[in-house]
C-alpha cells in the first residue's frame, strides 16, 4: 500500500482529487474519521488524506490568523492550563475553560480526536511570578488548618463542581503536579545536561542568558529583551541567581516546607513553571498542535515553559498558542484586591453587593459566549439581563421545534444557515457570530410554529441537526427548565414520603424532611390542597 498526504475538500467518488499538484480520480473513499480518508485512486494506489476543514485560528506566536492542520491528523493534541487549586475558582479562569471546552467540542465536531489535557496545580505555586512569595498551598494549609493535600482534595472538588454547572466537558487527561514530580526531575536533569541551567545550595535556576544566545526567549510576546532586563530589578547581595530573569526550576526545602520531595539536588519541590512542560510532553510528545490558558499567563509562565521544552528537546512545543481575554466589571478589570472578583456561586445566587439578582449557570454561559473569546468581557446588570432574555428566547424555540408542522412547501434553506454557522466557528471559534446564526435558526422556528411561513420534513430534520449540534453539543448549553422538570418529579416523590410519614405520625421523618429541604433551598408549604414547593 502506497500512502501519501494530500488535502481535499470533496470525498464523492469519481471526483478529481488533487495530490502534490497532480489530479487523480477517485475509486472509492475509507472514511477512517470525518478527517481522515483512505483513498483508492483508479490508479490501483492507495492514499491517505486529511480533509481541509477551512478552521483558522489566531497563533499569539505568529500573531495571526493561521489555517489549522494538525501535526497527525485526525489527531490533535491540545493542552491547557488549569487551575491551582488553593482557593476557590474565580471567573474569569472559568471563562477560559469555557473557551477551550467550545474549542474542545468544535474540534471534536470536526471529527478530530482530540486528547485534551488540562493540568492541575496542586504544589509548587509561589505567590510571586518570580519565585518569591510563600507557597500558596502552604499558606492556605495554615489558615484554614488542614493539611496541603486536604486544600487541594477541598478546592479541586470545588473547582469540578463549578466546570459541571457550567456543563464543560471533562478533559481527556486532568494530571496533577504532584503526581509527576519525577518526570519534572527527569526533564531538569535534562536541561542541565544541555546546559541551560545550573545548581547551586539545592536550587536549580533556568540559565535565561544562555538560552536567548541561541533561542528566542521572548518569542511570545515579541517584547524587547533588553527592556525586560531593564525592567526586572537587579539582583540583590543575597540573591544567587546568575541573571535577572532566570527562574527557578527546582526550590530546595526548608525544615519546615510542608511539601517536599527528594531530588539529586536534595530535598525541594519543582518550580511553578516545570510541571506544564514535563506534563505536556508526558501526554502528548515534544510537539503537539494547540497549548491554552488565560492571556496573564504568556508573558512568564508560558514564555517559560516553551524556553524549558527547548532546552529540554529543542522542539518549539506547542504550534499554535492560544489566549483568552480578561474579565471586566462595568469597566473596571475584575480582581479580588478591587472588591469586583465575584465568585462563580456569587454569580449564580446574587449575593454580591455588585449584583441585583443571581443569573443561571446556562445564563452565565450564554453571557460569556456572546463575546469571542479574545475579547475582553464586561459584567454588569444589565448585559446580564440581557443575556438571560437572549437564552429563554432561544431554549423556546427549541421546545418549539417538535410542534412544528411540516408540509410540502419550504421556505427556508437549512443549508445555508448551517455553513454560516460552520463559518463563524471557523474563524477562530466566533462564539458571537455563530450565536447571532442561531437566531436565525429562532427566526425560522417563530415564523413555521405562526404559520406565516412552511418548512418541509426534510428541512426540518437538518433545522434539528443544526440545533443539537451547534446549540447543545458545540456551545454545551442546556436546558435549565427541563432539569427543573426532572427536580419537579423528584420532590413531588419526596412530598409525597412526607405525606406518608404525617399520616402514620412519624412527626421526626416528616420534619427531618421539611428541614432538609429548607437547607437546600427549597421551602415547602403546606395548604388545604397539598403541599407546593418554591425555591428560596
Ligand atoms: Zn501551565
Amino acid at each position: 500500500m502506497q500512502c501519501k498526504a494530500g488535502t481535499g475538500d470533496n470525498w464523492n467518488a469519481g471526483v478529481p482529487f488533487q495530490i502534490k499538484k497532480q489530479s487523480f480520480r477517485l475509486q472509492s473513499v475509507d472514511l477512517a474519521f470525518k478527517q481522515l480518508a483512505i483513498l483508492k485512486l483508479y490508479d490501483g494506489k492507495y492514499y491517505i488524506c486529511t480533509m481541509n476543514t477551512g478552521l483558522q485560528l489566531y497563533n499569539t506566536l505568529s500573531r495571526k490568523k493561521e489555517s489549522f492542520q494538525p501535526l497527525n491528523a485526525p489527531n490533535v493534541g491540545m493542552y491547557v492550563c488549569g487551575p491551582t487549586v488553593y482557593s476557590d475558582v474565580h471567573l474569569g479562569n472559568c471563562r477560559t475553560f469555557m473557551s477551550f471546552d467550545l474549542i474542545f467540542r468544535y474540534l471534536k465536531y470536526l471529527g478530530y480526536k482530540v486528547r485534551y489535557v488540562r493540568n492541575i496545580t496542586d504544589a509548587g505555586h509561589l505567590e510571586g511570578d518570580r519565585d518569591e512569595g510563600d507557597d500558596k498551598f502552604a499558606k492556605r494549609a495554615k489558615l484554614e488548618q488542614l493539611e496541603p493535600m486536604e486544600i487541594v482534595q477541598k478546592y479541586t472538588l470545588g473547582f469540578h463542581d463549578v466546570m459541571r454547572m457550567f456543563n464543560t466537558l471533562p478533559p481527556s487527561i486532568e494530571p496533577t503536579a504532584t503526581g509527576h514530580i519525577i518526570e519534572q526531575i527527569e526533564m531538569i536533569k535534562i536541561i542541565i545536561e544541555n546546559g541551560y541551567a545550573y545548581e547551586i545550595g539545592g536550587n536549580v535556576y533556568f540559565d535565561v542568558e544562555k538560552y536567548s544566545k541561541e533561542y528566542n526567549y521572548t518569542i511570545l510576546t515579541n517584547r524587547n529583551l533588553e527592556d525586560m532586563l531593564n525592567n526586572t530589578r537587579e539582583l540583590g547581595g543575597q540573591d544567587e541567581k546568575h541573571g535577572r530573569l532566570d527562574f527557578a526550576l527546582w526550590i530546595k526545602a526548608k525544615p519546615e516546607t510542608l511539601m517536599q520531595w527528594q531530588s539529586p539536588w536534595g530535598m525541594g519541590f519543582p518550580g511553578w513553571h516545570i510541571e506544564c512542560s514535563a506534563m505536556s510532553a508526558k501526554y502528548l510528545g515534544a510537539e503537539f498542535d494547540i497549548h491554552g490558558g488565560g492571556m496573564d499567563l504568556a508573558a512568564t509562565h508560558h514564555t517559560n515553559e516553551i524556553a524549558q521544552s527547548e532546552a529540554c528537546s529543542h522542539h518549539q512545543p506547542a504550534r499554535f498558542w492560544m489566549h483568552t481575554n480578561m474579565l471586566t466589571v462595568n469597566g473596571t478589570r475584575m480582581s479580588k484586591s478591587a472588591g469586583n472578583g465575584f465568585l462563580p456561586l456569587q454569580l449564580f445566587t446574587g449575593d454580591h453587593p455588585l449584583l441585583k439578582k443571581g443569573y443561571s449557570p446556562m445564563t452565565v454561559k450564554f453571557f460569556m459566549m456572546q463575546a469571542h473569546y479574545r475579547s475582553t468581557l464586561d459584567f454588569s446588570n444589565d448585559a446580564l439581563d440581557a443575556s438571560e432574555k437572549g437564552f429563554k428566547r432561544l431554549m423556546a424555540a427549541v421546545n418549539l421545534l417538535e410542534k412544528l408542522t411540516v408540509s410540502e412547501q419550504n421556505d427556508f434553506d437549512i443549508d445555508a444557515l448551517k455553513a454560516n454557522c460552520i463559518n463563524a466557528m471557523n474563524d477562530d471559534f466566533n462564539s458571537p457570530v455563530l450565536i447571532a446564526e442561531l437566531f436565525e435558526a429562532v427566526r425560522i422556528i417563530n415564523t413555521v410554529y405562526d404559520g406565516k411561513a412552511k418548512i418541509s420534513a426534510v428541512e426540518l430534520a437538518k433545522l434539528k441537526q443544526l440545533i443539537q449540534d451547534f446549540v447543545f453539543d458545540i456551545l454545551g448549553l442546556k436546558d435549565e427548565e427541563s432539569y427543573n422538570l426532572e427536580l419537579n418529579s423528584v420532590l413531588e416523590m419526596v412530598i409525597d414520603l412526607r405525606k406518608e410519614a404525617k399520616e402514620n405520625k412519624d412527626y421526626a421523618t416528616s420534619d427531618k424532611i421539611r428541614i432538609g429541604l429548607q437547607e437546600l433551598g427549597i421551602q415547602l408549604k403546606d395548604s388545604k390542597e397539598g403541599t407546593t414547593w418554591s425555591k428560596v
